[in-house]
C-alpha cells in the first residue's frame, strides 16, 4: 500500500487492494488507470451528533465513500456497526464498483456507514441518528448521483427515514434516492430476499457444473440476518438440506436438516435472541460451524471470517460468499489448493444490487413490476453473469474470483478510457 493511502489503511482495504493488484497485474492494466482505480473518487467523513433519550448528546462517526462513477451513479449500502471505519467503507465501495460492472448494471460503487451499535439505541435515537447522517451526506447523494441501500445493521425502515429526510429537504418526494425501501413508499417486491435468492441461484448453477445432486447436498450458513436467513429459507425451498446456521452469538447444528420456517418463527419470537434458546439441534460456536463437513458453505456475516487460521479446517465443496470479503488472501489460496469451488462475493451476493437496480428503474418509471418478473429477471442476469465468469475462468485458467475481478475491472477501465481524464 502506498503512502498516499494511509487514511484508508485497514485490513479490509488492504484485502480489496491486494485483490485488485493481482487482477490488474494479470490484465496488464495501464499503470495510470491502476492508480486512479485504487483510490476512491470521494471519501466523506462526518460527525453525527445525536440527542440521546436521556438528554445528553453523543457524537458518532459517519462515512460515505464513492469509489467510482465512470459507468453511472454510484451505488452501495449503509452499514451500522461498531467496527465501521473509513478503510472498511472504502473497500466495500471498491467491491461495489467491480460487482456492478461484472453483472452489467449502469452503476459505479459506493458504501457508507456509521460507527454505532444500533441494537443499543432506542427507535427514536436510531431515527435521529439516521436523519442527521442523511442530512450530513445529503449534498452528495441523489437518484442520479449516489444511491444508498441497506447493509449490516440497517433495514427498510432506515431507508424510509433517509428517503423522507432527503425529500423534506428538496421539497418533493424522491423515492429513487435509496433502494431497499418499504413497499409503501416505492420499494420493490423481492428486494428484501434478493441477495439470498441470488446466492441460491448461483449455488445451484455451481452444483450443476460440478455434477452435485441437490437431494444429497447439505448447506451451512454463517450469519442469520438479511442475507443468511433468506438464503437458508430459499435453499430449503429448492430442496437443499440446511444443517447449520449461526449469528454472532453462536449457531445451531442438526445433521438431519433444520426446519427453516419453524426456526425463523422461533428466532424472531419475543425473548429468543440467540440460537442457544432454540432446541432444534446442537448449539455450536462459529468456529465449529465453519469447520462442518458440508456441500455448500455460505458465509453471510462480516469480512475476513475465513483466514489462514481456519481455512485448513474448512470442509465444503462450494464456498458461496454471501458476505463481502469473507475470505482473506491467504485463505483464498488455501481453499483453492484444497479444490474448493469459490463463488466470489462480487458475483454470489450481487442479487441485492440487481434488484436494487430494478427498484430504482421502477421508481424512475413510476411503474411497478410483479414478483415473478423480478425473480425471473434476477435469475436471468445473475445466471448469465455466473456462466460468463465460469467460461472466462476456464479460458484464462484463472480462479472464479480472479475471473470475476478481471471482468469487472475491465469494464470500468473501458469506461475510463472512453471518457478520458478531465480536464
Ligand atoms: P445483517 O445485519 O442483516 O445480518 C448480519 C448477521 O451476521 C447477523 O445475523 C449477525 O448476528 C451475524 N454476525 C455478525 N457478526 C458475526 C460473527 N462474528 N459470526 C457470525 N455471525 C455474525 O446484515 P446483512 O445485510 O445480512 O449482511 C451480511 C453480509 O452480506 C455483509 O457482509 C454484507 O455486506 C453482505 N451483503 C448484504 C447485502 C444486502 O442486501 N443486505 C447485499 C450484498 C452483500
Amino acid at each position: 500500500m502506498s503512502d498516499d493511502m494511509n487514511e484508508l489503511d485497514t485490513p479490509t482495504f488492504r484485502l480489496a487492494v491486494a485483490q485488485f493488484d493481482q487482477a490488474a497485474e494479470r490484465m496488464n492494466l495501464d499503470p495510470n488507470l491502476r492508480q486512479r482505480l485504487k483510490i476512491p473518487e470521494r471519501s466523506l467523513i462526518v460527525s453525527v451528533p445525536v440527542r440521546m433519550d436521556n438528554g445528553t448528546v453523543k457524537v458518532f462517526m459517519g462515512y460515505r465513500v464513492q469509489h467510482d462513477s465512470s459507468r453511472g451513479p454510484s451505488k452501495g449500502g449503509i452499514r451500522y456497526h461498531p467496527d465501521v471505519n473509513l478503510g472498511e467503507v472504502a473497500a466495500l465501495a471498491m467491491w461495489m464498483t467491480w460487482k456492478c460492472a461484472l453483472v452489467g448494471l449502469p452503476y459505479g460503487g459506493a458504501k457508507g456507514g456509521v460507527r454505532v451499535a444500533p441494537e443499543q439505541l432506542s427507535r427514536a435515537e436510531l431515527q435521529r441518528l439516521t436523519r442527521r447522517y442523511a442530512s450530513d451526506i445529503l449534498p452528495f447523494i441523489g437518484p442520479d448521483k449516489d444511491v444508498p441501500a441497506p447493509d449490516v445493521g440497517t433495514n427498510p425502515q432506515v431507508m424510509a427515514w433517509i428517503m423522507d429526510t432527503y425529500s423534506q429537504q428538496v421539497g418533493y418526494p424522491v423515492p429513487g434516492v435509496v433502494t431497499g425501501k418499504p413497499l409503501s413508499i416505492g420499494g420493490s417486491l423481492g428486494r428484501e430476499e434478493a441477495t439470498g435468492r441470488g446466492v441460491v441461484y448461483v449455488t445451484l448453477e455451481a452444483m450443476r457444473h460440478l455434477g452435485l445432486e441437490v437431494e444429497k447436498a447439505s448447506v451451512v450458513i454463517q450469519g442469520f440476518g438479511n442475507v443468511g436467513s433468506h438464503t437458508a429459507r430459499i435453499m430449503q425451498e429448492y430442496g437443499l438440506r440446511v444443517i447449520a446456521v449461526s449469528d454472532k452469538s453462536g449457531g445451531l447444528y442438526n445433521p438431519k436438516g433444520l426446519d427453516i420456517p419453524e426456526l425463523l418463527k422461533r428466532y424472531r419470537a419475543d425473548g429468543h435472541r440467540t440460537f442457544r434458546d432454540i432446541k432444534m439441534g446442537d448449539w455450536i460456536t462459529n468456529e465449529e460451524l465453519l469447520a462442518l463437513d458440508c456441500t455448500v458453505l455460505v458465509p453471510a456475516a462480516l469480512s475476513e471470517q475465513i483466514s489462514h487460521k481456519n481455512a485448513d479446517q474448512v470442509r465444503c465443496r462450494i464456498l458461496a460468499e454471501g458476505a463481502n470479503g469473507p475470505t482473506t488472501l491467504e485463505a483464498d489460496q488455501i481453499l483453492t489448493e484444497k479444490g474448493i469451488f469459490i463463488i466470489p462475493d462480487i458475483l454470489a451476493n450481487s442479487g441485492g444490487v440487481i434488484v436494487s437496480y430494478f427498484e430504482w428503474v421502477q421508481d424512475a418509471q413510476r411503474f411497478f413490476w410483479k414478483a415473478k418478473d423480478i425473480q425471473d429477471r434476477l435469475q436471468e442476469i445473475i445466471t448469465a453473469a455466473f456462466h460468463r465468469t465460469l467460461q472466462f475462468s476456464m479460458a484464462q485458467r484463472a480462479t472464479m474470483r480472479m475471473a470475476a475481478l478481471m471482468s469487472g475491472i475491465d469494464k470500468v477501465a473501458q469506461a475510463h478510457l472512453a471518457r478520458g481524464l478531465y480536464p
